[in-house]
């Protein structure tokens, strides 16, 4: 059994006004990602939304020091990027699809996305979204420990740098045994 992560597309990560955008790189693989969401949502398979929230000023969180505000909890910068939200928004009632608050690079940090993957059988975890090098890198190492397969799509994660994608692609593939295609 095979779940799709969909990590942190949103408007906040992607957009041109986002508050810690991808920019360009993160916009091109809209397509990508929404292809292959649709995909796995019409099969059957799990796909998860992982999605970062923080709050406003929060003095515990280690992010706070290290990037500006973003994905505020209740703002529209957590809203999923283009086409992703309406994908989201058309599928959100079937119980293969599932939307999980994050607070840290990993989803698996302080979520209930273990449980879920366990329980359903789930032994392979495909990853998309952005950024490749940060949560995306972080997701898979977390799956990589817990003993998941794991497959990321080229074409479907995303960085605002050129050489940390690069880089993470090359990890995923020759440190952590994943497909990479
Ligand atoms: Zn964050």
């Amino acid at each position: 059994m095979k779940a799709l992560i969909n990590i942190d597309y949103t408007y906040d990560f992607v957009a041109d006004a986002g508050a810690l955008t991808c920019g360009e790189p993160g916009q091109a693989i809209e397509g990508k990602i929404v292809e292959l969401t649709e995909e796995f949502i019409r099969n059957g398979d799990y796909v998860v939304f992982a999605i970062d929230v923080h709050d406003q000023g929060d003095k515990y969180h280690p992010e706070t020091k290290l990037f500006p505000p973003h994905n505020l909890r209740g703002t529209s910068g957590r809203d999923l990027f283009g086409a992703l939200q309406d994908v989201y928004s058309e599928s959100q009632q079937r119980e293969n699809v599932a939307y999980m608050d994050k607070t840290r690079y990993s989803a698996f940090a302080g979520t209930d996305l273990e449980i879920k993957l366990r329980e359903r059988g789930i032994t392979e975890v495909h990853l998309v979204g952005v950024c490749t090098d940060i949560c995306v890198l972080h997701t898979a190492v977390d799956a990589y420990n817990k003993g998941f397969q794991i497959v990321v799509y080229r074409d479907a994660v995303a960085s605002f740098n050129p050489k940390g994608h690069e880089w993470a692609l090359g990890h995923f593939e020759q440190s952590l045994g994943a497909v990479v295609k």
